[in-house]
């Protein structure tokens, strides 16, 4: 696979993220209708929404799997849909599916990682050093992934998808199968990379006391925004109680 062009700076008055009036059917059916929202740098946002909300379509739009049907998306003032591999370059992942190659090292997993992205070998070893000890994963570098715990394959997950600094970090229902202290450093993990880079997160959940822990939680329903702001504007915009409470009151409808 040939390694894609080095990162083109980022213009430092965008928006991290950028969607406007973005529209993906289904047949006749709107998994995302009209849907409009920023993120700034520096925002760790939760998209919490019930099973069928469009979670899932956002995110395949966003990675450049599926593209829309109308409206737009930037990614650090750079269009999807005018230019994809520069948008793409500025997007960390981590899927809600393991995606690591089981057969091989952490080290190589990551190596290819950052072979694809073009980073010049020296400083990807840095970074790979310097992530997995972040991540207490100092010792595991010539491990291979099939002996990891499912905890610590997704920390390695985490450490790709900042191995090439992305102004925004896409993670699909991240939890999924992790046990409460996994759970919670991977939070903690990615809280640390928003304060230290200014990077912005977009978390999907449907989980209500992962979306409490967020700076901004976006409510999506229906392809639709039902509410947006901090934990508690958005249980009092839902009509008040708890956030769990007016977030099953919400969707319930
Ligand atoms: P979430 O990830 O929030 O659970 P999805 O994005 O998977 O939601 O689904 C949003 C809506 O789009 C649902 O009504 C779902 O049934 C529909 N949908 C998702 N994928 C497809 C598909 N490939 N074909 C038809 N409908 C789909």
């Amino acid at each position: 696979m040939s390694a894609l062009p080095p990162t083109p700076p980022t213009t430092a008055a965008a928006p991290r993220l950028q969607i406007t009036d973005l529209v993906k059917r289904y047949g006749a059916r709107a998994a995302l209708d009209h849907l409009t929202f920023d993120l700034q740098p520096g925002c760790f946002a939760a998209l919490l929404g019930p099973n069928g909300a469009g979670k899932s379509t956002l995110f395949q739009v966003l990675t450049g799997l599926f593209a829309a049907d109308a409206g737009e998306v930037r990614v650090d003032g750079h269009s999807l849909r005018g230019s994809a591999v520069a948008a793409l370059r500025h997007i960390g992942v981590v899927f809600q599916a393991m995606s690591l190659d089981l057969d091989l090292s952490v080290s190589r997993n990551l190596r290819f990682h950052a072979d694809l992205h073009g980073l010049p070998r020296a400083l990807a070893q840095q970074r790979i050093a310097e992530g997995c000890a972040a991540a207490g994963l100092g010792q595991d570098l010539d491990r291979l992934v099939r002996e990891l715990s499912g905890g610590n394959r997704r920390k390695v997950e985490l450490v790709r998808a900042l191995l090439h600094r992305p102004g925004l970090v896409l993670m699909d229902e991240p939890t999924v199968g992790l046990d409460p202290k996994s759970r919670r450093d991977l939070r903690e993990a990615i809280h640390q990379d928003v304060r230290q880079r200014g990077s912005s997160v977009l978390w999907a959940t449907h989980l209500v006391e992962e979306a409490e822990a967020a700076d901004r939680v976006l409510v999506l329903h229906q392809g639709r925004l039902l509410a947006d702001g901090t934990p508690a504007a958005v249980a009092a915009a839902l009509g008040g109680g708890t956030l769990e409470e007016a977030f099953i009151r919400a969707t319930a409808r």
